[in-house]
């Protein structure tokens, strides 16, 4: 069995790891993203850490994987995440192949977009053709799979369904939008609200989170508001995409019922036909490694539709 290095460079954490193709990780490290330094130091980093788990495995690969935040310029792989000022239109796929990869294949996509087809491959979206996977996390990010086929869309980003419209008059978004569902329910807008409210714990989701289930009203008011921009949105994409299921996965998404039950109650109070109200909506499975597995998915992805 084939072995792939996967790379995840997400707003809040970098991972990489050594991957089986049934999806298991022989080895990985994990370490927070600087995301507001400079470009290089950043990609040392990125570097260091791949180093690190290179050296902690006697394992060869065959092929490298790389998930990353969007948009980035497809598939050439230069990067410019919304949640990572550092990097602008960087090199993120040269730098890899240059230090990593030399001769051996590389793939890059969508961070969520790989998160979607690791869920799809080995996770809650195993025997669905047709499914969104999403990401609520320091950003809100998503992934297609319509007809069994990845989507790419014209220009390699489709999926960014973070940037989906909840409030169409609301507050200005980091992706140069306003109103968006990111905007509402990514980690840092959540505690902001939370705080806003008068929440006084720690500053973390998976703090607030704890709040909300002992019945703290902030906590459980900024859990819902998040969780109903997501709900809405997946209504609309439900019924324009005739999706089976969405599976949401990533630190928001980890809090449980505090943030499913407001998603599920805002979808059915906003899906109207049968073949919409028919789309479930279900926990990711792969939990919080999914991102190295997103990433050899990637590779995997590519070897099967070529
Ligand atoms: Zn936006």
């Amino acid at each position: 069995m084939s072995v792939i290095l996967g790379l995840d460079v997400g707003g809040t954490k970098l991972a990489a790891g050594l991957v089986r193709e049934d999806g298991s990780l022989i080895a990985h490290e994990m370490r927070p993203t600087i995301a507001h330094g400079s470009a290089q130091a950043l990609w040392e980093d990125v570097a260091d850490l791949i180093d690190t788990v290179l050296a902690s495995s006697n394992e060869d690969y065959s092929a490298v994987g790389v998930g990353c935040g969007g948009p980035m310029l497809w598939p050439q792989g230069r990067v410019s995440p919304v949640n990572i000022p550092a990097w602008r239109d960087f090199p993120l796929k040269e730098h890899v192949r240059e230090r990593f990869a030399e001769t051996r294949p590389i793939a890059i996509h969508n961070d969520a977009v790989a998160l979607a087809l690791a869920e799809h491959r080995w996770g809650a979206g195993r025997g669905t053709d047709n499914m969104l996977g999403m990401v609520v996390s320091t950003g809100v990010g998503g992934g297609f799979i319509l007809n069994g086929r990845r989507i790419d869309g014209h220009s390699g980003n489709a999926g960014h369904v973070g940037h989906i419209v909840a409030e169409h008059d609301g507050p200005e978004c980091n992706c140069g939008g306003r109103g968006c569902v990111e905007r509402i329910a990514r980690g840092p807008s959540i505690v902001a609200y939370a705080v806003e409210l008068g929440w006084t714990g720690e500053q973390t989701g998976r703090a607030l989170a704890a709040g909300a289930r002992m019945g703290d009203e902030a906590a459980i008011r900024a859990f819902a508001r998040a969780g109903r921009a997501v709900g809405v949105a997946i209504a609309s994409m439900a019924s324009a995409l005739d999706l089976e299921l969405v599976v949401i996965g990533g630190g928001i998404a980890q809090s449980g019922d505090v943030f499913f039950a407001p998603v599920r109650a805002a979808f059915d109070e906003h899906a109207g036909m049968t073949f919409v109200r028919e789309c479930r909506i279900v926990p990711a499975q792969l939990g919080y490694l999914a991102g190295i597995s997103g990433a050899a998915a990637v590779v995997m992805d590519e070897r099967s539709s070529s």
